[in-house]
C-alpha cells in the first residue's frame, strides 16, 4: 500500500537498537522504529533520531501497514521470552515470506526452535548474532546471521552495508548457516572471547607477580606484541588498560577487584562442547577461571595456609621469558580457535547447518571484541582447504605451532616453577600434545571400565569387535 513506505523496522529502542536504526539510516535506508513502551518511539524520533530519514509507529498495525514487503523486522530486545512475545504479537499481521530477525543475544536453540515453527507458518526467520557492542551497532558492528536462506538475498543488502569493514574493505557479515546457526556462531564467538581475554590475564598475572614488571612496562611489552602475530582489539585495549592512571595517580586496574562475572555465553560455550563430546578446553578453563577468580573470600583464606614452591620469583633471563610468553599466548591461541572450529564443524554436521568456516573468521576480522590480524590468517586456511578437518592440519598453522612450541614449553615451564597459575596457556599444550599422540593411554581406561562395570573394550587389531574380560578370575 502507499503507506508502505520503509525498508527495514525495527522494534526495540534501547541502546542497541537504537544505535542500529542510525546505522542503517546513515546508509540510505529508511527504517521504521517501534517499541513495546510506545513513549519512546516519540522521544526517540524528537531526540537521537532528529533530522533522519526514520519514522515511527505506535502500534503493531501501523508499524506493520509503513514497511515495505516481504517485510525485514528487526528485534533488539531483551533475550528471552520478550523475543517469543513480540514473535506472536507480531504474526498475526503478518504474510507469507515476511522476515524476521531475532538481533538480540538469544541462546542457539531457543533460535533453531524458533525458525522450527517459523518456517511452518511461512515466515522467514533469522537469528543474526550482532557484535562490537553500543559502538559498533552504531558504526559497524560484525554481523552473523543465520536461520532461512530465502531471507539472506532481502537482507544481504543492507546488512553488508551497515556492517564492519576488515582491513581489506570486506563486509564482516556474510550469511552463516541455516537454523540457529547466527546465534550459534556468535555464542562460539563469545566464548572465544573469553578464551583470549583469559590467555591475556594469565601473562599479566606472571608478568606482575612472576616476574615484577609495572603495569607500564607490561603496557609497552603489550604495545610491542600488538605490532606482530598478537596483534588484535583485546591486545590494544590492555595495553590502554594497563597504562590508565587513577586520579592519584597509582594504575587503576591495581584498585580492580579481582572477581570476574559472566553473563553465560562462555559457559553456554562450555555446556554446548560437553554436550557434543568435542575437547573445547581452552574456553572451559576459561569460564573456570572465572569461577574460581569468584570465590574471592575463599581463595584470601587458603592464600594464608596452603604453601607454594619455594621460589616465587622468575630469576631467568626476562627479555627471553618476554619472547617465550609472546609465542605461548600465540600457539594458545591457534589451539583455543582450532577447538572453537572443531565445536562448529560438529554441531553444524548435526543440525545440517552448513557453516561456512571461512567466512566466519572473515566476520569476525572487524567489528567485534576478538577482531584480530590472526583472523585473516584463519580465513585464508579455510579458503585454500573448505573442507580442512582443524585448524592445525593447514599448513601455515602446523608450522607456527612448530615454532612457537619451545617458547610455549619454557614458558609454561617457568610459571609452573614460580606457582603462577595458568589454566589456559596449559590446557592449550595438554591438548596440543595430545592431539598429536597416534597412542593415548585411553586403552587402560577402557580396561578399568571393563574390570568393574563389564563395559567392554575393543582390541587394536580386531576394530569394531568388543568383549569382556574376566579380570580376577573369579565368578
Ligand atoms: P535490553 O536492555 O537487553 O532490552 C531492552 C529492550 O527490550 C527495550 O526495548 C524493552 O522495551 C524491550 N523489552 C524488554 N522486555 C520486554 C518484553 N517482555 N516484551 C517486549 N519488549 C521487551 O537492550 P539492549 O542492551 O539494547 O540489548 C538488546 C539485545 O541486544 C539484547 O538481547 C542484548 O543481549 C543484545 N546485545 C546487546 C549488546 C550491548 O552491548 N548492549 C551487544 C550485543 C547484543 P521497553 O522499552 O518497553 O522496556
Amino acid at each position: 500500500s502507499s503507506s508502505a513506505v520503509a525498508d527495514f523496522g525495527l522494534i526495540g529502542l534501547a541502546v542497541m537498537g537504537q544505535n542500529l536504526i542510525l546505522n542503517i539510516n546513515d546508509h540510505g535506508f529508511k527504517v521504521c522504529a517501534y517499541n513495546r513502551t510506545v513513549s519512546k518511539v516519540d522521544d526517540f524520533l524528537a531526540n537521537e533520531a532528529k533530522g533522519t530519514e526514520v519514522v515511527g509507529a505506535h502500534s503493531v498495525e501501523e508499524f506493520v501497514a509503513k514497511l515495505k514487503r516481504p517485510r525485514k523486522i528487526m528485534l533488539l530486545v531483551k533475550a528471552g521470552s520478550a523475543v517469543d512475545a513480540f514473535i506472536d504479537t507480531l504474526l498475526p499481521h503478518l504474510q507469507e515470506g515476511d522476515i524476521v530477525i531475532d538481533g538480540g543475544n538469544s541462546h542457539y536453540p531457543d533460535t533453531q526452535r524458533r525458525y522450527e515453527a517459523l518456517t511452518k507458518k511461512n515466515i522467514l526467520f533469522v537469528g543474526c548474532g550482532v557484535s562490537g557492542g553500543e559502538e559498533g551497532a552504531r558504526y559497524g558492528p560484525s554481523l552473523m546471521p543465520g536461520g532461512n536462506p530465502a531471507a539472506w538475498p532481502h537482507l544481504k543488502p543492507i546488512f553488508q552495508a551497515i556492517a564492519a569493514r576488515a582491513p581489506d574493505g570486506a563486509p564482516c557479515c556474510d550469511w552463516v548457516g541455516e537454523g540457529g546457526a547466527g546465534h550459534f556462531v556468535k555464542m562460539v564467538h563469545n566464548g572465544i572471547e573469553y578464551g583470549d581475554m583469559q590467555l591475556i590475564s594469565e601473562v599479566y598475572h606472571i608478568f606482575r607477580d612472576g616476574v615484577g614488571f609495572s603495569d607500564d612496562e607490561q603496557s609497552e611489552i603489550f604495545a610491542q606484541w600488538n605490532k606482530g602475530v598478537l596483534d588484535s582489539f583485546l591486545i590494544e585495549i590492555s595495553t590502554d588498560i594497563l597504562r590508565f592512571k587513577d586520579v592519584d595517580g597509582a594504575p587503576l586496574l591495581e584498585k580492580i577487584r579481582d572477581a570476574a562475572g559472566q553473563k553465560g555465553t562462555g559457559k553456554w560455550t562450555a555446556i554446548s562442547a560437553l554436550d557434543y563430546g568435542m575437547p573445547v578446553t581452552l574456553i572451559g578453563e576459561a569460564v573456570f577461571a572465572r569461577c574460581l577468580s569468584s570465590i574471592k573470600d575463599e581463595r584470601v583464606r587458603a592464600s594464608k595456609i596452603l604453601s607454594g614452591p619455594t621460589t616465587s620469583r622468575y630469576t631467568g633471563d626476562k627479555a627471553q621469558l618476554v619472547k617465550d610468553f609472546e609465542q605461548a599466548m600465540y600457539a594458545s591461541k591457534i589451539i583455543s580457535y582450532a577447538q572453537g572450529f572443531m565445536l562448529m564443524r560438529e554441531v553444524s554436521h548435526q543440525f545440517n547447518w552448513n557453516l561456512n568456516y571461512g567466512s566466519i573468521a572473515l566476520m569476525w576480522r572487524g567489528g567485534c571484541i576478538i577482531r584480530s590480524a590472526f583472523l585473516g590468517d584463519i580465513k585464508n586456511a579455510f579458503d585454500s582447504n573448505k573442507s580442512l578437518e582443524c585448524l592445525l592440519f593447514d599448513p601455515f598453522f602446523q608450522k607456527a605451532t612448530a615454532t612457537a612450541q619451545s617458547g610455549w614449553r619454557n614458558a609454561i615451564s617457568a610459571a609452573t616453577l614460580i606457582g603462577i597459575p595458568i589454566p589456559a596457556l596449559s590446557t592449550a599444550l595438554s591438548f596440543y600434545d595430545g592431539y598429536r599422540t597416534a597412542r593415548l593411554p585411553a586403552n587402560m581406561i577402557q580396561a578399568q571400565r571393563d574390570y568393574f562395570g563389564a563395559h567392554t573394550y575393543e582390541l587394536e587389531d580386531k576394530p569394531g569387535n568388543f568383549v569382556h574380560t574376566n579380570w580376577t578370575g573369579r565368578g
